[in-house]
């Protein structure tokens, strides 16, 4: 699937579980999608399969099909993940793959327009109770805020699954309470995250803090700072950033509504209704920034007194940092954006073949509009292979499965003490 080839809602689930992109498992997805039946699709269900879903975060490569599960299983997850996930759902609109927090039943008629059923969340802090499993979410740092690993007690042994995790960012200390107590109740099983099993290096966000200060001190036109939006960490570096060099911080609606959504739930959150944020009121359909060109939910932030449109920056664009992506590239040229600009990219690398493109078409854009001053800054929100390997030390698990990792085989050089087992697409594990 890619931009102009998408899952089609019309035809259920056939075009997610015919691509691998779902597996084919019985009890486990939305019994409306499941009517609608298509090619290799799971055979209708009485009661779910499993009794609930234990959601570390809300990156979407960890909730992204939360919306296609059966709505009787009840999400567990931290406060921040789901509203996280309320923020992102409620700033998409309404299409089939964002339907994470409530979902219109298939097929959709028209006289059904209105109709939402919502998901059941169980949101969750320290220990908690599945049916008569004991359970713990133990907060993690990881690029996002919000992430949680879990602890379940069971008859045979703890399982602890890790979550995505770092312990070199702004709350690494999360991480390593969460290691001391995991320890303390002992590890039988460990599902542990591997991104970064591969890679021994080790930046942190105060690193990418002291270079993009450096920089932008050095700058003396508009920056413009490419970090992913929903990374509050990054966003909390960029703003210190801008307060210290006396620029202000432009970023777009959908950022400012994750903000508003998020305010109040964790310290790191900005208001976005004060300096130095800065909302882009950006041209949409007729171009004249008319109030009926905006959605109800852009309006309820550009309604915010730190809301400004492109013309109204144009003059003090020499004072801004923009935190704008590839996507929003267009915006420099209403701008005016030339020579006297610095472009950071505060990302990774790029993972994938379209990635690479993209990067070459953005590579292009700033060629175009004379962006040469570039750098590169960035922090990873995985834990690299020392970190790891000191983890799986620490909590002395018997068993180890490796989850979240393109290198699986590298485990068992590096903790050789430990049985790893590598679970395979489709089979059930037994212990
Ligand atoms: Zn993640
Ligand atoms: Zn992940």
């Amino acid at each position: 699937f890619e931009e102009y080839l998408k899952p089609r809602a019309a035809a259920g689930l056939a075009d997610l579980v015919v691509t691998g992109v779902l597996p084919n498992a019985s009890g486990l997805y939305r019994p409306d999608l499941l009517r609608l039946g298509g090619p290799g699709v799971p055979a209708l269900h009485h009661a779910p399969a499993v009794d609930a879903l234990l959601l570390s975060h809300a990156h979407l490569d960890h909730a992204g099909h939360l919306g296609f599960l059966d709505e009787r299983i009840p999400t567990f997850c931290s406060p921040l993940c789901r509203g996280i996930l309320v923020a992102l759902a409620g700033s998409r609109g309404r299409d089939f793959e964002s339907e994470f927090v409530d979902f219109r039943p298939r097929p959709a008629f028209p006289d059904r327009r209105g109709l939402s059923i919502p998901r059941r969340f169980e949101l969750v802090e320290g220990r908690f109770q599945v049916g008569d499993l004991s359970c713990r979410a133990l907060p993690v740092d990881h690029s996002m805020l919000g992430c949680v690993a879990f602890l379940i007690r069971t008859s045979r042994g703890n399982v602890l699954y890790t979550g995505d995790l770092r312990f070199h960012g702004p709350e690494a200390a999360l991480s390593e309470a969460m290691l001391d107590a995991a320890r303390a109740e002992g590890v039988w099983l460990l599902l542990a995250e591997g991104t970064r099993l591969d890679v021994a290096e080790r930046r942190t966000e105060a690193d990418v803090f002291e270079e993009c200060l450096a920089a932008v001190r050095g700058a003396s036109g508009p920056v413009i700072a490419d970090f992913a939006p929903r990374d509050l960490y990054r966003l909390a570096t960029f703003l210190r950033i801008a307060r210290e060099t006396g620029r202000e911080m432009v970023i777009l609606p959908q950022d400012a509504f994750l903000l508003k959504e998020l305010l109040g739930m964790h310290p790191l959150v900005p208001d976005p209704k004060r300096p130095p944020i800065v909302i882009l009121k950006e041209r949409k359909m007729s171009g004249t920034y008319s109030e009926k060109d905006y959605q109800k939910w852009e309006r309820s932030v550009l309604a915010f007194p730190t809301a400004r449109t492109l013309d109204e920056l144009k003059p003090v664009r020499d004072r801004l940092i923009l935190a704008l992506s590839f996507w929003d590239i267009l915006n420099l040229v209403d701008l005016e954006v030339g020579a006297d600009a610095l472009y950071i990219r505060s990302s990774s690398e790029a993972h994938s073949e379209e990635q690479a493109l993209d990067d070459r078409r953005l590579d292009n854009w700033l060629t175009l509009l004379g962006v040469t001053r570039r750098i590169q800054s960035h922090a990873s929100g995985h834990a690299p292979q020392p970190d790891l390997v000191r983890m799986v030390q620490t909590l002395r698990p018997e068993v180890l499965v490796p989850v979240h990792t393109a290198r699986p085989d590298l485990w068992d050089a590096l903790v050789p003490e430990v049985r790893v087992v590598v679970p395979a697409p489709g089979a059930t594990m037994v212990f």
